[in-house]
């Protein structure tokens, strides 16, 4: 499909921009509420609650419990067109808060340590202004609420409901507030933006014995250290060195005390890549490598390897018209970096795999006021003013769209 995007919107910008920085005070309220409640994947029950009562509120047409707790809602505007949709996840972590605001997290052992409150708040803001300023812009928007993006992935399940269909959508955005970059930067690149993500869980089984008679045993420590140091070879020899790739054994459990050969050790790990032709590739060397070892030490070995998301990879042109409305909000062209690359996964890659579209990074550290810890981190914080910017990145991306 080929876009057409509209090049001077007959609007006035600067009266959006007002209209969307008055929203701000709302934005922060809305995401303190949400951080303060922090629920972890498919249980964001409180959270949909808090967000159906405000599409409720607004008169905004929309439908809970898809996916168990995801919601998608739909804004017409006065004049048909294409249909965007703007994806926002709505998930915490398993993490325990350390900082001390007011709004810290009132759930013991949870906590939004990767920014997906403020991603709800950008999504209702964005919702509320396009739902009052319907005669600003043309086709529909559909807002998908997506639960579980932390694991084990909401986005699938809520493809598999339907939620691309009907109106069919024609293309999507979402952003991830991004402490990688400092606050008045936007991250936005075309093509492979983020990595695919693949898991394994690997048992060997040798045969344990005394400490002093390894010639009556086969060590499964000496064979799964014999593993992980083949496998650092698969990125090292195998794979193009243009093409990045990572592979990390994480964990590594073996023995019972210091005289005695192991029986069994267990290991498990991540593989990470972009390109989509290493899909198969990287766990078949992954396999090939621990049956050779196995079999030189006759051991036997049982291994999980499963693909958890694929990459996410924009489409040229939803990425260009990111771009280009992005270097309006920031208002520098320094501010509008493709260096954000990073092998980190998100489950956005199941849209960007169905229909065109662009994820994007938007810069919310600010070491000044110690908002700068990397995300997933106990103290994880942003600087709240990237909300009414995301919002306006959203809108004049809707206003621009058909
Ligand atoms: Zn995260
Ligand atoms: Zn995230």
């Amino acid at each position: 499909m080929v876009f057409t995007f509209s090049a001077s919107p007959s609007i006035d910008l600067r009266q959006i921009r007002l209209d969307i920085r008055s929203l701000q005070a709302d934005l922060v309220a809305w995401r303190r509420l949400i951080h303060q409640k922090p629920e972890l994947g498919f249980k964001e029950q409180i959270t949909a609650d808090f967000i159906a009562e405000k599409l409720t509120e607004w008169n905004i047409e929309h439908q809970t419990g898809i996916a168990k707790t995801g919601i998608v809602a739909i804004i017409h505007s006065d004049r048909p067109g294409k249909v965007l949709a703007i994806r926002a996840d709505m998930d915490a972590l398993p993490i325990q808060e350390e900082n001390e605001v007011p709004y810290r997290s009132l759930h013991d052992g949870k906590m939004h340590a990767c920014g997906h409150d403020g991603h709800v708040a950008i999504a209702l803001g964005t919702a509320y202004y396009l739902a009052q300023n319907r005669q600003n812009w043309s086709g529909t928007v559909k807002f998908i609420f997506q639960p579980a993006e932390e694991g084990p992935g909401g986005a699938k399940p809520m493809i598999e409901a339907g939620v691309l269909k009907n109106p069919d959508v024609d293309a999507i955005i979402g952003l991830h507030l991004w402490n990688n970059l400092p606050l008045g930067q936007v991250g936005v690149r075309s093509g492979a933006l983020m990595a695919a993500v693949e898991c394994f869980r690997c048992k060997i089984w040798g045969q344990g014995g005394h400490g002093a008679m390894p010639h009556q045993t086969k060590d499964a420590i000496v064979i799964g250290s014999q593993i992980v140091n083949a496998l650092q070879t698969i990125v090292a020899r195998n794979v193009n060195p243009l093409d990045a790739a990572v592979v990390t054994v994480g964990e590594f459990h073996a023995g019972t005390a210091l005289n005695v050969i192991a029986d069994t050790a267990q290991m498990s790990g991540t593989v990470r890549y972009f390109q989509p032709q290493l899909e198969s590739f990287i766990g078949q060397r992954i396999e090939n490598i621990i049956a050779g070892i196995c079999q030189s030490h006759d051991a036997k070995y049982e291994l999980d390897y499963w693909q958890l998301y694929p990459p996410v990879i924009n489409n040229p042109q939803i990425t260009e018209l990111v771009r280009s409305v992005a270097m309006n909000v920031v208002e520098t062209p320094l501010g509008v970096v493709p260096e954000c690359q990073t092998m980190g996964g998100e489950d956005m890659s199941f849209f960007l795999n169905e229909i065109p579209g662009c994820f994007f990074f938007l810069g919310a550290a600010n070491p000044e006021k110690g908002l700068a810890y990397p995300h997933h981190h106990p103290r994880f914080d942003f600087d709240e003013t990237a909300l009414s910017m995301g919002v306006e990145i959203f809108v004049r991306c809707v206003e621009q769209f058909n």
